[in-house]
């Protein structure tokens, strides 16, 4: 039987329009071409569809997202490791991994913790295949990575405060608008609030994100007192019932002393409404500035509480490695990644997900 083409029962229906002398036959005969016509064009369009990539190409599934902002680091270090694991393995093979997790800023001392583990499991006989290699430098990076903290910490009741602090530049605006997006996702009510006054161009940045994720604002003006900017915000957020109030903070102070005093004193001003807020001081560092962005965070640790790292534009750089040394060096837990300039491009971090993704 002919599978007829979608149009075929407009034609019939329009058959008394036509012309008396076109008869069945050639309605069936003009449907058929178009169909040859229309499944040419298909063809012709695969055709011109560009090649998936070969190696980096990232895998379906729930990873994907992750896999493909790991891009860059799985192309060096994921692919650097599976090079070395394709030949017989022996001393050379553990060298090569050593340089490789190196070369992608895992840091010295984590990769000397790393390898000699592996080092240990392939001389006892543990590890001696690829396969067995792979695992245990796996097993070995999540142990690094896990710090059994994931997500936001909550607060006993509504509203949870999370204070975001960072240098300007480090992503620290895109990276509210991608936590506040997370959180609407999850079908949070979310407050935002602009205490940094300084920066007209973030507070006007941050209000269009807000807008567009759904999220409500709190700004003053400009120059205005960002402690009392602040306490504003809490007071907004328990009266309008939000479940998360985020705060924006200056990036820039120029002496220790003054970062070191208005963040203080912004959370004065909000636990004069909730004693024991914020709930979460997230610090957002750049992965593409490398060892830098440690040394960065060294500083605002000076100044205040920090209890997790958002570690942005994780997709701009080769040497996501980093991500183990600021476990390694900072003690904090990496609560979230970004993977791109999009409010999506966010994921909780997950060690286990993460080093499937690095070698997926
Ligand atoms: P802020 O000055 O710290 O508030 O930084 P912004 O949020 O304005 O970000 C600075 C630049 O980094 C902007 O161009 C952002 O689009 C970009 N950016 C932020 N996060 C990411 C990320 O995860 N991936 C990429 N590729 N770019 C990002």
């Amino acid at each position: 039987m002919i599978a007829f083409p979608y149009g075929l029962p407009h034609l019939v229906a329009a058959a008394p329009l036509l012309p008396p002398a076109l008869e069945t036959r050639e309605i069936v005969a003009v449907a058929l071409a178009a169909l040859a016509a229309l499944l040419l064009a298909i063809a012709l369009l695969r055709l011109r569809a560009p090649a998936p990539r070969p190696l980096a190409a990232p895998p379906p599934g729930a990873l994907a997202q992750l896999a493909g902002g790991l891009a860059k680091t799985r192309d060096r270090l994921g692919l650097a490791i599976k090079r070395a694991l394709g030949r017989e393995p022996s001393q050379a093979t553990l060298d090569e991994i050593e340089a490789a997790l190196i070369e992608a800023d895992v840091g010295v001392a984590a990769t000397q913790a790393i390898l000699e583990d592996v080092r240990r499991a392939f001389a006892e006989g543990r590890a001696r295949t690829a396969g067995a290699l792979l695992d245990e430098l796996k097993k070995d990076l999540r142990v690094k990575l896990d710090s059994g903290e994931a997500g936001l910490r909550e607060a006993p009741a509504p509203p949870t405060v999370v204070l975001v602090v960072g240098v300007n530049g480090a992503g620290k605006t895109t990276s509210i608008a991608k936590l506040a997006a997370w959180l609407r996702a999850r079908n949070k009510r979310v407050l935002l609030c602009a205490a940094d006054t300084f920066r007209a161009a973030a507070v006007e940045q941050l209000s269009i994100w807000a807008a567009r994720i759904g999220a409500g604002i709190v700004k003053g003006a400009s120059g205005a007192d960002p402690a009392a900017v602040a306490f504003d915000a809490t007071e907004a957020a328990l009266a309008r019932g939000a479940d998360v109030l985020i705060v924006d903070t200056a990036g820039r102070l120029h002496t220790h002393q003054n970062l070191m005093a208005e963040l203080s004193k912004i959370k004065r001003a909000i636990q004069k409404r909730i004693p024991g807020a914020p709930h979460e001081v997230l610090l957002v560092l750049d992965a593409t500035t490398g060892q830098n962005a440690i040394a960065q965070a060294r500083e605002f640790l000076r100044a205040t509480d920090v209890t997790g790292i958002f570690l942005a534009k994780l997709d701009g750089t080769a040497k996501g490695g980093i991500i183990v040394a600021i476990r390694e060096q900072l003690g904090l837990p990496v609560k979230f990644v970004g993977i791109g300039e999009r409010p999506e491009d966010i994921q909780p971090f997950d060690a286990e997900k993460f080093v499937e993704a690095l070698f997926a």
